[in-house]
């Protein structure tokens, strides 16, 4: 249950169309954290974060994570205009949003991140997020789904992407491929990415991440083998 004052107005301007419109956002303050997923998801007592994370502009449709809203460069706008405002049937996501208006908002992202095309870690980002709401809500096929799509972007982002200017470093990400594989019943590619985690040097100077990634392998290792 949402309390109003989780929630406060944030006045945006888009980079796309130059209208201005105002986008929720939750009082870190007022956070309440009762748990926290192997996989990272947070779940809070208040309202969770993670939905207001992407804005969306009601005008023309752009959306993207809020960090990264107004990097939108020039040439891309055109894609932007051409591919999603042509076709955008206004509506609003600046109140407050249920689960199905953010998983919305996060595939639109998703959408514009792709014709954009974005970095493997931020579609895989995204794609995981999707998965958490969906995980959320209990609806478990599609959390299945969208964690699949998000581990094999991961996948593609250890191998051919740098990790910096994101909050990830290699020894994180491949935990969180590991830990992806088992919740979506790959147990090879689990072992093997927290194998992979376990080897690298700086996983040991994280203890943290050293510790979740040994016990996850034990609980992989427990696996069937049918998955
Ligand atoms: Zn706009």
């Amino acid at each position: 249950m949402t309390a109003v004052k989780d929630l406060y107005d944030k006045i945006v301007d888009c980079p796309v169309c130059d209208e201005q419109f105002t986008t929720k956002k939750v009082r870190t303050s007022r956070l309440r954290l009762v748990k926290r997923d192997e996989d990272f998801l947070n779940h809070y007592k208040t309202e969770n974060p993670i939905k207001y994370h992407i804005f969306v502009c009601p005008n023309c449709g752009y959306a993207s994570w809020e960090n990264k809203f107004d990097s939108i460069r020039k040439n891309q706008v055109k894609t932007i205009k051409d591919k999603v405002s042509s076709k955008w049937n206004k509506r609003d996501f600046g109140g407050e949003r249920d689960l199905d208006k953010a998983i919305e908002a996060y595939k639109l992202a998703l959408l514009v991140g792709m014709l954009l095309e974005t970095t493997k870690f931020e579609l895989g980002n995204t794609c995981l997020n999707i998965g958490w709401l969906y995980r959320l809500k209990g609806e478990e096929d599609e959390e299945i789904r969208f964690l699949t799509l998000a581990r094999d972007r991961f996948i593609e982002a250890f191998n051919t992407e740098s990790l910096t200017g994101v909050n990830m470093d290699e020894s994180k990400l491949s935990y969180l491929i590991g830990e992806l594989s088992r919740r979506i019943n790959d147990k090879e590619k689990a072992l093997s990415w927290f194998n992979t985690c376990l080897n690298l040097p700086s996983t040991r100077m994280n203890p943290a991440i050293d510790d979740l990634a040994r016990e996850q392998w034990r609980i992989a290792k427990e696996m069937g083998n049918n998955g």
